[in-house]
């Protein structure tokens, strides 16, 4: 597996628009120092204590993505130094990181997890729960959190075409709420695409994809 030649090649292949996250959950730092030394600087995981121990141990100029299910008494492990979290799927969970960002005395930048999928398994918000939220009174008052855009994952299928439904789902959905403006909301990312589908997802107006296994390989869970 090289690690290197593989980014290379994923980012010769992406528009300029597209951000390219490297997902690096369960990989040894040394996958991942490869990653930076060719010049990765995003990296995302979905467990808040492994980002945490990676976050020490690596250089400080990377951009650290929570990209899993983000449960409210872990946030504090993350609050000092998270760069974006992709996956806030309830107004509880945004107060909560907007309180921990407040005690490190700063802003932590949010996606808004989307639910487009018709697996019951996937997280996420709908339409009408993110309209509600926004234009709440309690949401104006979250000074320490910033909505920079939604994050939503398709369904796990080889039907490419209910995974495209999902990723235009997704796209209109933030159409329809690139409007709302807030002093803390202003979407600009769509996040969307893994290893298998972020051509398509890319194709669907997607311009942040999350790529683990595409560029170090298949994870080894037993490691
Ligand atoms: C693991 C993971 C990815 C990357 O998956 P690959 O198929 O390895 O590219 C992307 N997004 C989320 C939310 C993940 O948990």
């Amino acid at each position: 597996m090289n690690i290197k030649q593989n980014l290379n090649d994923i980012k010769s292949q992406l528009p300029n628009q597209v951000t390219l996250v490297a997902v690096s959950k369960t990989k040894p730092i040394s996958d991942l120092m490869e990653a930076y030394d060719a010049g990765q600087r995003i990296f995302g995981e979905n467990k808040i204590q492994e980002m945490a121990d990676k976050y020490e141990e690596m250089p400080k100029d990377i951009e650290w993505h929570m990209i899993g299910h983000v449960q409210r008494n872990k946030v504090k492990y993350m609050a000092e130094f998270v760069s974006l979290i992709h996956g806030v799927d309830s107004f509880k969970l945004l107060k909560e990181i907007n309180k921990q960002a407040l005690n490190h005395d700063r802003t932590i930048n949010c996606l808004l997890q989307i639910k487009i999928a018709e697996e019951d398994s996937k997280f996420g918000m709908s339409l009408n729960d993110v309209k509600d939220m926004l234009s709440s009174e309690d949401f104006s008052e979250l000074k320490n959190v910033k909505i920079k855009g939604l994050m939503g994952m398709a369904t796990f299928t080889d039907d490419n075409n209910q995974v495209k439904q999902e990723f235009e789902r997704l796209k209109t959905i933030f159409d329809d709420l690139k409007p709302i403006q807030k002093s803390n909301c202003d979407l600009q990312i769509i996040s969307m695409g893994m290893s298998g589908d972020y051509k398509l997802a890319i194709e669907c107006g997607s311009n942040m994809i999350r790529v683990g296994s595409s560029i170090f390989g298949v994870r080894n869970y037993n490691n």
